[in-house]
């Protein structure tokens, strides 16, 4: 039987981005993927472009993933917009008379995933094992066994899912999770169009539907619409061409005739939030702990968060010859992840069930929130660091955490 220090299931940017954090620590460390190396290695693209905060930023920075992500593919977000159906009342946020240069970074997906993966394939301590589907875990007082599909097994200190919202070893560990279908897809695409976005991100809240307009570099720009699912397949079978004009419009041709670049992608918005981020010898990560509605953007982001706060207390514990995997250390992991995720992820359904209401007295609401989001300064300076996670604060914290 293999050993290892930690066992990582799933090579995703959470997983991948948690064996870079880990590998200073000279821990033996194997990361299990069920895809091929071909799918981890030159990941195709998936229609997503994520929004990064400044922390992740930093993070990536100091993990070594951001000198792999090749220039081209990032793209600066100054300005960004809220609009509120149809009235004519924007909410404004931007970087004029502020310390910071950014609101926020867009790279897409599979460029980080790679990132992530070419940042880490080279640590003599971190082994990656693909195509390989986790089949049980085993965790008793001393080690856990993973038990692999082609019924190879490794032993190991701790065990880490990092195996996406739906998480099988989540349910293997028997750690609940709350489930909650928006009944929602997320269709993504880019778009070219004739006038420039001057780096401004802009989420419509329209009825029924919402338009994200995300700025990529080379006057393109990133369109994320979320809508109800049988709506979705309608929208998916409009021609090239139909697709293009209903999105200009639906925009107000604020950046003029739009054309679709490429292909649209679709994704069923669920939200999932376990109940433990932790159980024997085991931690949630990434998705598989937290899986966040897009709108907000921090799907990646708090993954990336989770993943450096695990890593800093197994660093420190394997330096003072402590157990990596005492119940102490991983109740703390999941008392801070909880405290920053918890309020966000609330907070973000809370924004989806007030910005999809289309009842009156909803309408009225939104309206009041979004004035309220600008005339109350401490307010809009709470929300633009939820924006950039400059200063590590949570806007919802107090409000929601327990
Ligand atoms: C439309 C859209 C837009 C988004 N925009 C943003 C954004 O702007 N900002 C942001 O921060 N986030 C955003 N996100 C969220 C972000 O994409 C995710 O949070 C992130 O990709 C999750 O990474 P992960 O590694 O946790 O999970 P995944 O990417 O799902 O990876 C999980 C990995 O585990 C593997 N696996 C699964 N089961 C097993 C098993 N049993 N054995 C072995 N391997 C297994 C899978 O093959 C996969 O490689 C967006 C998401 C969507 C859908």
């Amino acid at each position: 039987m293999k050993k290892c220090d930690v066992a990582i299931v799933g090579g995703g940017p959470a997983g991948l981005s948690f064996a870079n954090s880990l590998s200073s620590s000279g821990l033996n460390i194997v990361v299990l993927e069920q895809q091929d190396l071909d799918s981890i290695e030159t990941p195709k693209p998936d229609g997503r472009e994520i929004a990064l905060t400044h922390l992740s930023l930093k993070i990536m920075k100091q993990l070594g993933i951001w000198d792999k992500i090749p220039e081209e593919h990032i793209s600066y977000i100054k300005k960004a917009h809220v609009l509120d159906g149809d009235s004519d009342y924007t909410l404004k946020f931007d970087t004029d008379k502020t310390s910071i240069q950014e609101l926020g970074y867009m790279v897409p997906n599979f460029s980080i995933r790679k990132g992530c993966f070419d940042a880490v394939r080279d640590k003599s301590n971190v082994t990656i094992v693909t195509k390989q589907k986790v089949t049980s875990i085993l965790a008793s007082d001393k080690n856990s066994i993973v038990s692999l599909e082609d019924g190879e097994q490794i032993k190991a200190k701790l065990v880490v899912g990092a195996d996406s919202r739906f998480s099988a070893t989540r349910r293997m560990m028997g750690i609940s999770a709350d489930m909650h279908d928006f009944g929602r897809t997320a269709l993504v695409c880019r778009m070219t169009h004739e006038k420039l976005h001057n780096q401004t991100a802009s989420e419509c809240f329209h009825y029924e539907r919402t338009l994200a307009v995300l700025p990529l570099n080379n006057n393109v720009s990133s369109i994320v619409i979320t809508l109800k699912a049988p709506d979705a397949a309608q929208v998916l079978a409009m021609t090239d061409e139909e697709f293009s004009e209903d999105t200009a419009r639906r925009f107000g041709y604020e950046l003029g005739k739009m054309q679709l670049k490429g292909k649209r992608f679709s994704y069923p918005l669920m939200g999932t939030y376990a109940n433990k981020f932790y159980a024997k010898r085991f931690a949630l990560m990434g998705d598989a702990a937290v899986g966040m509605h897009p709108v907000t953007a921090h799907g990646f982001n708090l993954g990336l968060r989770g993943a450096d706060t695990l890593a800093q207390l197994i660093i420190k514990a394997n330096k003072n010859g402590e157990d990596i995997a005492s119940e102490r250390l991983l109740r703390r992991y999941h008392r801070n992840h909880r405290n920053v995720s918890r309020p966000l992820y609330l907070g973000t359904n809370g924004i989806v069930g007030l910005f999809t209401n289309d009842k009156p007295f909803a309408k009225i609401l939104r309206k009041g929130v979004l004035r309220a989001g600008d005339k109350i300064p401490p307010l809009k300076n709470f929300i633009t660091n939820q924006l950039t996670e400059e200063k590590n604060s949570s806007i919802f914290k107090g409000i929601f955490s327990s």
